[in-house]
């Protein structure tokens, strides 16, 4: 399946819920789940009994749709996250919180993590001092991450050091405000990790 290039507020319509896909337009009244309480097309107000199944692949889609992960992708993230020990879910989960381009997401370098995709694939970030352009690249902790030097004159370095003050940081990355770099401090838990996702559903989901 291929990457969904297509309006993001539409998804959060179909959804029925904000999922935070567009940054700064999120958090204003212009966000269209505020403005329609509708799903997006004609025929919208369907009675039919929504089946386990279908909740279940909705969920699915969710986390994928967050987190900008192609179907492919997402498989072989919940493959390595049945590998290792704990629930599943919370694996999985804290392996999409790991990626390059959500941890440059959290660390407030992007207003959203399709723009922090497009910064790591631009090659405007580091990991441990050499640029990475994978965005699906595992960070591990103690990893640090920031900005290529050069990048420092270029727009988005300059929007985000302008903004950087006003963000809110994960407890489990550090950030050195001064020069827009940060330190991923531990694995995110459950508590953690800020996203309206229902594991269980996704587990589920792929159980079958
Ligand atoms: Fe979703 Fe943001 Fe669009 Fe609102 S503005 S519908 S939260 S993408």
């Amino acid at each position: 399946m291929a990457r969904y290039t297509g309006p993001a507020c539409r998804i959060c319509r179909r959804h029925g819920e904000k999922l935070m896909l567009k940054g700064a337009r999120c958090f204003t009244p212009k966000c269209s789940v505020v403005q329609r309480h509708t799903p997006p097309g004609q025929h919208t107000a369907s009675r039919r009994k929504v089946s386990e199944y279908s909740l279940q692949l909705k969920e699915k889609q969710k986390a994928r749709y967050i987190y900008g992960v192609l179907e492919r992708q997402f498989r072989k993230h919940y493959a390595e996250a049945e590998r290792r020990s704990g629930p599943s879910g919370e694996n999985l989960l804290q392996i999409l919180e790991m990626r390059l381009d959500n941890v440059v997401y959290r660390l407030g370098f992007a207003e959203s993590r399709r723009q922090a995709r497009q910064l790591v694939l631009h090659g405007h970030i580091t990991r441990n001092g050499r640029v990475t352009n994978i965005p699906s690249c595992h960070i591990k902790e103690g990893d640090n991450i920031a900005w290529k030097e050069g990048s420092a004159k270029t727009v988005p370095y300059k929007e985000a050091a302008q903004e950087i003050e006003s963000k809110e940081i994960p407890g489990w990355l550090s950030l050195d405000r001064s020069n827009l770099s940060g330190q991923v401090l531990s694995i995110p838990s459950r508590e953690e990790i800020e996203v309206t996702i229902d594991e269980r559903l996704i587990v589920a989901f792929y159980s079958r």
